[in-house]
């Protein structure tokens, strides 16, 4: 972390000049630092008072690190039905087992689940840890998390691999901070390497422009949450064959701070855009929020659904649920038709693995023509209703 010693610094204001991520300012007499922070040390470096400087945790190199061994998979249920992030996570899980030559396990909690358990193992599991308990039927963040916790430091498992959902993003910091291991979220790709077994967990950094490889060498087990629709899961094996464990839950285990009232379910558009075959997405080029019945007019001629960027989101035409990119979802259909959009890289890391991309743009340079498969040059107002006219016209 970044020290400021505000005995030494004169307020000069020349570490706020030096900072590119505008990370530290002066306030009063004194520096302060704020979380866009990533420890660059340029302030340090500056600093002509010293008064600045970047303390370093101390590595802590767990001691029985070598009794680690095999996968394990959070398999995540919502009111009781499986999420398909899981069968991805057993996608990449199974591959990751198969090279290190362990077993691959995959945890699930909940209530009235046990029929999952061959569809599992159908997916690729080995072994599936089931918890059964009626305090399960509903996601809480601390019992999910003690008993995960319970399970791993009881399996030492040597990696641990989540959704990167709104329940994985929750839980599993919880859990990591309960077994004393590193966590890398939302990563996009994880390898082993060869040489000494190492996960490398690579997901974006610095506002999405690289791409940061995170290995934990220290500490087991390596933990990652892995943002839905970018593994394939692996084809469904229904003649694989697997062991079911049952494990009991402590009454400790199972009491909760957190008491559900109600469970609702948003009447905003169900539609879940990671789920669906083809998407019409609007941008900012839409102008206003009259742009997405537009779009919907052509969604409906696709049997598709209505996505957004995040400045769409932003100007109130969309609600965030529909948002792709970054900080919104993963995308990969078959047809992403990208409307008024300009393409850039937080948008693009979100839709970019879609199978074809037609982008629909009045400026010829947009990023967004580097990634589509066809570009049409012209506003979309002109664009988008001969489209609808002549995809009418062919179904005729
Ligand atoms: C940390 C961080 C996270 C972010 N996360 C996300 C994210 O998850 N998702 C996301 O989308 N963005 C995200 N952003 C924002 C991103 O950087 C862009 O600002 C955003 O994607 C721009 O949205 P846009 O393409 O709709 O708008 P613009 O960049 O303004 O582009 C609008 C486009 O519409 C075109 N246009 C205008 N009028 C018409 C017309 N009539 N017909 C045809 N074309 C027209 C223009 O030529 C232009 O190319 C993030 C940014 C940061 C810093």
């Amino acid at each position: 972390m970044l020290l400021i010693d505000c005995e030494k610094c004169t307020a000069c204001a020349v570490c706020e000049s030096s900072c590119a991520f505008a990370a530290i300012t002066v306030l009063d007499d004194c520096a302060v630092v704020n979380e866009n922070c990533t420890l660059c040390g340029a302030c340090v470096e500056n600093c002509p008072e010293e008064a600045l400087r970047i303390e370093v945790a101390e590595k802590r190199q767990q001691e029985d690190i070598q009794e680690f061994s095999g996968i394990m998979v959070f398999a995540e249920c919502r009111h009781g039905v499986i999420a398909p992030v899981t069968y991805e996570l057993l996608g990449i899980g199974r591959k990751l087992a198969d090279q290190r030559k362990v077993p691959l396990s995959v945890t699930i909690l909940g209530h009235g689940i046990e029929r999952y358990c061959d569809s599992l193992i159908a997916g690729g599991a080995d072994t599936v840890s089931l918890v059964e308990h009626e305090n399960l039927a509903q996601f809480r963040e601390d019992i999910f998390a003690q008993i995960l916790a319970c399970i791993i430091r009881e399996q030492k498992p040597e990696v641990v691999l989540a959704g990167a959902t709104a329940i994985g993003r929750s839980v599993i910091p919880y859990v990591a901070t309960l077994v004393g291991a590193g966590l890398t979220a939302d990563c996009t790709k994880l390898e082993i390497r060869e040489e000494d077994g190492m996960l490398l967990q690579t997901r974006p950094a610095f506002g999405g422009n690289i791409m940061a490889t995170i290995e934990c060498p220290h500490t087991r087990p390596q933990m990652a949450t892995v943002r839905p629709k970018v593994m394939a899961p692996a084809v469904p094996d229904p003649a694989r064959k697997g062991q079911i464990l049952r494990i009991e839950a402590l009454a400790e285990e199972l009491r909760s701070a957190v008491e559900v009232l109600e469970s609702v379910q948003s009447d905003e558009d169900q539609v879940n855009i990671q789920e669906v075959e083809a998407l019409v997405s609007g941008g900012r080029g839409l102008a206003s929020e009259k742009g997405f019945v537009l779009l919907r007019e052509l969604a409906a001629e696709l049997n598709a659904a209505v996505a957004a960027s995040r400045a769409a989101v932003y100007s109130g035409w969309i609600p965030y649920p529909h948002q792709v990119g970054q900080t919104g979802k993963t995308v990969s259909p078959k047809l992403y038709i990208a409307c008024g959009i300009s393409g850039a890289i937080q948008h693009a890391v979100g839709m970019q693995s879609a199978e074809v991309v037609v982008a629909i743009n009045r400026d010829v340079d947009a990023p967004i023509f580097n990634i589509a498969t066809y570009g049409v040059v012209g506003d979309l107002y002109e664009v988008i209703p001969e489209l609808i006219r002549q995809l009418r016209e062919v179904k005729k």
